[in-house]
């Protein structure tokens, strides 16, 4: 049995996680444990579960590291929102588990420290974001010279003027049914801008070498270029149950039939489409960020995460995401590359800092 505990097992990718498991698609998986920030959720999960279930903070680092220590599992699903989530990966690093990992902030903002952390821990870690699901098992079997990440385009791909956007028809996603702050990075192609960082840096890829490209149905997750210039793609409908199983229970472990069959008997149609920086500045200002380097990633996500809770609450409009986050990075960040959690911090607070003072 694979014993698993899941950080933000109360959101939206830790509930689709224990759905699955519920329904008997991951019968060699034990959940043995579940935190969440304050759900009263989590009390019924958990013993429904027969999990232990505990409420920390993200950044509680020692009271996570005695939760692992005392759940004892063999992977852990961080499914934590934002930046809580980086501590948290932290300590699962530490533990030297297992980690899939949902949490793409904790890519991009623990960014090369992190990653060298997890080397020094031996401590696996393996990518849930779907895109980043496909590339990783893509990868396996060829080498590439670029990758191509699929976005759906999100409510507002054929939308003119987003001015008056409200938080409703931002809330709206057309394809996927995932926690508020995704779906609004999601409207804004922020959530696009932070996966090429994080591509970049769980695949070593420059982000010149990785390509987003608009994709409505959302079928087909990425793709990887070969230096011949062919592309392969991974395909299924989109349903985050497979590449959550399939990072937690792994490829050949008797996963069977996790997401419906695609419709080839009645036919289907794929389109592709490149996308304007013009209608969508937050993949833009990201390829900024990505080429700058340093403490420019951790700014990018930790104003966009203030900026989307801002809009959320309604002090600032749609369009004042962007214009916080590019005032934030206008500011200007070390080029350096933190290599520690205190450079990472300090990035982080200058950053909160400009941006609350922005909304
Ligand atoms: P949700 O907002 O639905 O859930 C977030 C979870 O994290 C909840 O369990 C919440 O607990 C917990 N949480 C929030 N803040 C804290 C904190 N400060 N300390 C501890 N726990 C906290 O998010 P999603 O499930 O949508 O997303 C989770 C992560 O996965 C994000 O990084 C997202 O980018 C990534 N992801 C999500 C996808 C999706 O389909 N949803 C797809 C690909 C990636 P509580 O309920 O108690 O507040
Ligand atoms: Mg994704």
């Amino acid at each position: 049995m694979i014993r698993l505990l899941i950080l933000g097992a109360t959101g939206s990718i830790g509930t689709t996680c224990l759905e699955a498991i519920r329904n008997g698609l991951a019968p060699m998986v034990e959940v043995v444990g579940l935190t969440a920030a304050s759900s009263p959720a989590l009390p019924r999960l958990s013993s429904g579960f027969s999990a232990k279930g505990r409420y920390i903070d993200g950044s509680d680092r020692e009271a996570l590291s005695a939760f692992i220590d005392e759940t004892d599992p063999d992977i852990i699903l961080n499914a934590i929102s934002g930046a809580a989530g980086l501590p948290a990966t932290l300590a699962a690093i530490e533990s030297g588990r297992s980690i899939a990992l949902a949490n793409k902030e904790s890519v991009v903002m623990g960014g090369r420290f992190m990653l060298s952390e997890a080397r020094k821990h031996g401590s696996r870690i393996i990518p849930v974001d779907s895109e980043h699901s496909a590339i990783y098992h893509l990868l396996r079997g060829h080498s590439a010279r670029r990758l191509i990440i699929t976005a759906s385009g999100g409510p507002f791909r054929d939308r003119e003027d987003t001015s008056g956007v409200t938080i409703e028809e931002a809330l709206h996603h057309p394809t996927w049914k995932m926690g508020r702050k995704i779906t609004i990075d999601s409207a804004t192609l922020a959530n696009k801008g932070l996966e090429v960082m994080e591509a970049s840096l769980l695949f070593g890829f420059p982000s010149d070498s990785i390509r987003v490209v608009i994709h409505p149905q959302s079928v087909v997750h990425s793709m990887i270029e070969t230096a011949e210039g062919g592309v392969y793609a991974l395909m299924s409908p989109p349903d985050m149950t497979l590449p959550i199983l399939s990072a937690i229970a792994g490829e050949g472990q008797g996963l069977e039939d996790i997401v419906r069959p695609l419709p080839f008997d009645e036919g289907f149609s794929l389109s592709f489409q490149p996308w304007s920086p013009e209608r969508f500045p937050m993949l833009a200002l990201a390829y900024e960020a990505a080429a700058a380097g340093g403490s420019y990633r951790i700014a990018y996500s930790r104003a966009d995460e203030i900026a989307v809770g801002a809009f959320l609450d309604g002090r600032i409009p749609f369009n004042g995401i962007r214009d916080v986050v590019k005032e934030v990075l206008d500011g200007g960040f070390s080029f350096h590359e933190p290599e520690s959690y205190e450079e990472v911090q300090e990035a982080d607070r200058i950053a909160a800092e400009r941006a609350y003072r922005l909304c």
